[in-house]
């Protein structure tokens, strides 16, 4: 028997985040990133941004699907010229979203050459792995950044392994060869990349940026590597940063990777705006990033955007199918609703939801819910019980249950959610 008294188990939580604070504005709003900032979603449209309609429309189903900055890419002079006219009829659809303009190779001269679109943008990314190298590299690098300066934009600066300064790269490499005992080839890209984001980031404040609107990213596409090289990162500098697995792929494998690497470092406090870098799927909608991403953040803690419904894998308990159908239905039920629901039930994206399989764990379950229901597993009486503030408060039976349930949930949000608006 133990004689002392067991000490608590800390409560379960992210470790805070120690960023600036830094602000990403267009006209009279603006979204803030880092410090006390919740973390932000953010993602990328896959248009061709000279296609104006076309991506001020993704543009606007990124942000109804809660992406809270949106990146296009400004790669050439039909795409800059668009950007003004994706911020005009962003405006006038009412959809409030800063854009954050990609430039690789050739920024210095767009953002030149096109006012309208330096000061349409609210960031821009710029990539010190290609912006040209040596004495033309600096030349070009400080000249985006004093165009961000003047306008008072944000800047993320953006390493990525595939596109390193291979000057830095090979200064480093024989530094490395000097070593009584060089380190791994991974160590010095791992180093690469950081020296790289925080060596432009000195020149950018040197230049005049203000250092709370320079946001930090290096990405690499393995996931030890991405949280060795993240850890690192935030270690050396209290810059916000921009976290996401590059190239991540497609399907279960980029959901799972993203969600790995991101989940150990948001963790740890590492991280104040993340993307998910998915490939879509032939036929998935670019949304599905935002999804996953904010999917990531609510499984955290870390934010809170759509009821959440608990529900139980199934076993040989329960060889219907209908309380997957059911998990299912009012999953898609809230996350549709969500829309309305937000202006006119405030606090309503807290709601927790229970649909378990059968008597075990259900009733359990289901009081632990706001609303919960558990229903009838093989041979159990065909009776599913519906538990509302942890107590059992009706038995719905026959084939109605899914519509009656649903008319239950209703009820429950508009009178505790209802008055609050
Ligand atoms: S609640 Fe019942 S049906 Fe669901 S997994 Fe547990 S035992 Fe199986």
């Amino acid at each position: 028997m133990m004689s002392m008294e067991a000490e608590a188990i800390p409560l379960a939580g992210a470790l805070p985040r120690r960023s600036r604070q830094g602000l990403v504005a267009w006209g009279d709003k603006r979204v803030t990133v880092g410090g006390s900032a919740p973390v932000r979603v953010q993602s990328m449209t896959n248009t061709d941004t000279a296609d104006a309609v076309g991506t001020a429309i993704q543009i606007k189903e990124l942000a109804l699907a809660g992406s809270e900055l949106v990146r296009i890419t400004v790669n050439n002079d039909d795409a800059a010229k668009a950007v003004p006219y994706i911020r005009e009829q962003l405006d006038r659809m009412g959809v409030s979203v800063p854009l954050i303009g990609d430039f690789h190779y050739n920024g210095h001269k767009l953002l030149t050459d096109h006012p309208a679109c330096a000061e349409a943008l609210s960031k821009y990314r710029i990539n010190p792995g290609n912006v040209g190298r040596g004495d033309k590299g600096d030349r070009q690098f400080g000249q985006m950044v004093e165009i961000a300066a003047r306008l008072d934009k944000a800047v993320r600066i953006g390493v990525n392994w595939g596109s390193l300064d291979q000057d830095l790269l090979a200064r480093l490499m024989d530094q490395n060869a000097q070593r009584k005992q060089p380190w791994d080839a991974r160590q010095v890209m791992y180093e690469a990349l950081i020296t790289s984001a925080l060596e432009s980031a000195a020149k950018a404040e040197s230049i005049g940026l203000n250092g709370n609107n320079i946001f930090l990213s290096c990405k690499v596409s393995g996931v030890q590597d991405l949280i060795a090289v993240y850890q690192a990162l935030a270690k050396r500098c209290d810059y916000a940063l921009h976290l996401g697995l590059t190239e991540a792929g497609m399907g279960t494998k980029g959901t799972v990777a993203s969600a790995a690497a991101l989940a150990v470092l948001l963790q740890q406090g590492i991280g104040d705006t993340i993307r998910v870098s998915l490939t879509p799927q032939p036929g998935e909608a670019r949304t599905q990033e935002v999804l996953i991403a904010s999917e990531l953040l609510q499984s955290l803690g870390l934010r809170v955007f759509v009821p959440s419904v608990t529900a139980c894998p199934g076993c040989g308990r329960t060889t219907s199918t209908t309380f997957q159908e059911l998990a299912k239905q009012i999953d898609d039920y809230l996350r549709a609703s969500m829309p309305v629901w937000r202006a006119r039930y405030p606090g309503v994206e807290g709601l927790k939801v229970a649909v378990m399989g059968c008597i075990v764990n259900g009733p359990g379950e289901s009081k632990h819910a706001d609303i919960g229901i558990s229903l009838p597993g093989t041979g159990e009486a065909p009776a599913a019980p519906v538990f509302i503030d942890g107590e059992k408060a009706l038995t719905l039976r026959g084939a109605g249950i899914a519509t009656e349930f649903q008319q239950i949930v209703d009820n429950y949000i508009e009178k505790r959610f209802g008055s609050l608006a």
